[in-house]
Order: structure tokens, then C-alpha cells, then sequence
């Protein structure tokens, strides 16, 4: 059967619909048919997306096909120049329509590359991976990596619409499936308490990737929600980066050999330390996240490998940081981000992360 649950997010004064659902890929299909006449359709997906699903890359009524190689190095300027030079060669105006069928790494570059050719056209996501379907398709950040740090060349851009069809979850890797449910994690921490509790009471299932779909919509909802109120990050949205300060720096740090998500899990463990040491957070309930994410296959140690002063380093670079301080979101309890004076991200010492860093990894 198939479901359907359309969400409206607001874009300044525009909506647009957000399709999640099983076997859902003729609503972009019927889409893409009814627009085709008015419009140019690019579809660009990665090497390993294209390689999984030829027929469905066929299928999709499109005038050109760009198809990137795979994983985090694609998210670059030059990456972004490449599609860009294809399309100007082409003569791609601005009634030009991207479509984006893969994770989180072709739809940053792909949406950034909508958000400022010819100052913007419109795009589609058709995200590929949990990670994507769950944050990355959602809200409208769009970016690509430089050798400073993660996301630092961006802007918000959000897309004519998405639709995440859990189908795709079918053929990704076991890694690539713990990647995702780390964002799932993040999001119940900061915003809900049961649905906290139901990854609690369902982490077999889910690791069986049974019965994903409601929890797929929850995340999906609840960020819906946060980037309504708050589309460009001002404030209220900032929670949505927590366990990412730390996180981001181990993933950089790592040369982005450790995966967001993972990156991301240790960065909420280490969130965690921070926040009940700053006696916000009971030292029960950083502990409950803990369990949580190991539970869920998700790692809580930093490698002992990857240098304190690197991770710093790369933390020292962290666009959220003001006044060359880091910030980080911090939790006041399970499903609640601490919040002061209507300021959702605050300072922590170095030292104190440097601590906290070296806790992590024993
Ligand atoms: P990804 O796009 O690199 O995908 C991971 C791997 O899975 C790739 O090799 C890809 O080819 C493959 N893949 C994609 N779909 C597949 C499928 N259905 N079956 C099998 N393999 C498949 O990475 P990701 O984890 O999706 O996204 C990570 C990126 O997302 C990071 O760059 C991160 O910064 C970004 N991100 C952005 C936001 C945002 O709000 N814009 C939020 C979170 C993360």
C-alpha cells in the first residue's frame, strides 16, 4: 500500500510538500511528466546511486543526466563549478529544474548549485540514504566542504519539493543505515521525550529496519516544525546542530573518514559529558543516551587515534562559533535542548572540551 504524508514547510510565504511514503516514486515521476513541457530537467545523482538503480534513472523524464562519483570529496567548489560549466555550456536558463536522487552529499552540492546558478532555480530532492531522508532533504541547507571545515561555503535554498520513498533503504549498507539513525537519535534528545522512549523500546526492530516508516515521519515532522519557526537559524533552529560541534570537528578532523552520523553519535555522547558537567543534564540521563546509541550499533568513544588538538582545531572553524568562542547546544533533558534568554547555542571553554575529549576516548 502506499502512504502518503504530505507536510507543508514554509519558505518565506511559500509551502512546499514533503512525500513520505513506501513505493512512492510515481508522485515525482507524474511530477516531473506535468512539468517537463514548461521546463529543462537535469537529474543528477551519484556513481553508486546510478549503478543501483539504472532503471529508475531511465525513467525519469529528464534532458541530461549528471552522474558524480560517490562520498564526501565531491562536496567541493570545484565539484560545484564542473556541474555548473555543464549546464552554461548547455545553455540551461533559468527554467531549468534540478532533481537530486541520492544522500545527503549530492543533495548539499546539487542544492547549492541550484541556490546560485543563474541566482537560483528551483530543485528536487529524492533523497537516497536514511541520513538524507530523516535531515539532510529537510530545511533547505545547502553546501559544499572546504579544506577549513564542514559546510563553511553555503546558503539556504529550499526545494519545490521531496519525497522520500523508505524503498530506497532497502539497498543500503549496514553502515550507511546506522549512519542515518544517528540524526533520529539527535532529534528525540532535543525535542521529544517519547518518541526518546520509543527508540528506547524499539531499537531491535529498528536495527531490523522493521517498521521504519512512522519513525522516518516523526524525525521528519519534528524538524519540519523547527525549520518553520526558525528557516534560516537564527535561533530556535540551532538546536538541530546538537552533538554536530563536536562532531563536525571529529569528522573533520578525521579527513571525513568517520561518517556524519558516526561523527555525530560520538558528538552527542560528548555533548552530553559537557552538559551534565555543567550540571544542566543529569549524569542518568546522558547516561540513557549513551545506552541509547550503543543500542543502536552507534559509536559513543572518539578514536584514540585522531589527535585532541586536530579535533580542536577544526572546531576553532565551526561557522556556529561567535567571537572565535565554540558554541554547542546543550541538553537540559532527555527531549529538551537547554535554552536561556531565548539563545539555544552557548560557550564552552576549550579546556573543558579538551577534557571532555580525552574522557571520550577511554
Ligand atoms: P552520502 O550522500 O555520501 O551517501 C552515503 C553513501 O551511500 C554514498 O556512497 C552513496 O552513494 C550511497 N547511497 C546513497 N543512496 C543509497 C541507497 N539507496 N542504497 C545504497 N547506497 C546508497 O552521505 P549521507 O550520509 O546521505 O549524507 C551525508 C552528508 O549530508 C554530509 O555531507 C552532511 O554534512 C550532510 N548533511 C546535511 C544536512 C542538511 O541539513 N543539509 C543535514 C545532515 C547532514
Amino acid at each position: 500500500m502506499v502512504k502518503i504524508v504530505n507536510i507543508k514547510t514554509r519558505k518565506e510565504n511559500l509551502h512546499y510538500p514533503i512525500y513520505i511514503g513506501q513505493g512512492i516514486i510515481d508522485i515525482l515521476l507524474n511530477y516531473v511528466r506535468k512539468i517537463q513541457k514548461n521546463r529543462k530537467v537535469v537529474l543528477v545523482t551519484d556513481v553508486a546511486v546510478g549503478n543501483l538503480y539504472p532503471a529508475l534513472v531511465k525513467k525519469i523524464p529528464c534532458d541530461l543526466v549528471i552522474i558524480l562519483p560517490s562520498g564526501e570529496k565531491i562536496k567541493s567548489r570545484e565539484i560545484k563549478a564542473q556541474i555548473e560549466d555543464t549546464l552554461l555550456e548547455r545553455k540551461y536558463g533559468r527554467d531549468t529544474l534540478l532533481i537530486v536522487l541520492g544522500g545527503g552529499v549530492v543533495g548539499d552540492l546539487t542544492g547549492f548549485v541550484a541556490a546560485t546558478y543563474h541566482r537560483g532555480i528551483p530543485f528536487v530532492q529524492v533523497p537516497t540514504t536514511l541520513l538524507s531522508m530523516v535531515d539532510a532533504s529537510i530545511g533547505g541547507k545547502t553546501a559544499v566542504n572546504t579544506d577549513y571545515g564542514k559546510n563553511l561555503i553555503g546558503c539556504f535554498h529550499q526545494p519545490e519539493m521531496v519525497v522520500a520513498d523508505v524503498d530506497f533503504m532497502e539497498t543500503l549498507t549496514e553502515e550507511e543505515f546506522l549512519n542515518g539513525l544517528a540524526e533520529i537519535v539527535k532529534t528525540a534528545c532535543i525535542l521529544d521525550k517519547k518518541f526518546f522512549e520509543r527508540l528506547e523500546k524499539e531499537h531491535k526492530t529498528i536495527l531490523k529496519r522493521e517498521n521504519m516508516l512512522p519513525i522516518i515521519k516523526k524525525t521528519i515532522e519534528l524538524k519540519k516544525n523547527i525549520v518553520n519557526a526558525d528557516s534560516l537559524e537564527k535561533r530556535s533552529r540551532q538546536i538541530l546542530n546538537f552533538g554536530h560541534t563536536l562532531g563536525h570537528g571529529i569528522e573533520t578532523a578525521s579527513g571525513n573518514l568517520i561518517k556524519h552520523g558516526f561523527a555525530v553519535s560520538m558528538g552527542i555522547a560528548a555533548e552530553n559529558y559537557i552538559s551534565s558537567k555543567l550540571g544542566i543534564l543529569s549524569e542518568e540521563d546522558s547516561k540513557r543516551t549513551r545506552i541509547l546509541l550503543e543500542n543502536l550499533h552507534l559509536p559513543v568513544k572518539i578514536p584514540e587515534e585522531l589527535e585532541t588538538e586536530k579535533i580542536l582545531k577544526a572546531m576553532m572553524n565551526d561557522k556556529k562559533n561567535f567571537h572565535h568562542e565554540i558554541r554547542t547546544v546543550l541538553l537540559s533533558r532527555i527531549g529538551k535542548a537547554y535554552k536561556e534568554n531565548n539563545i539555544y547555542s552557548f560557550p564552552v571553554k576549550e579546556g573543558l572540551i579538551r577534557e571532555i575529549i580525552d574522557r571520550c576516548k577511554k
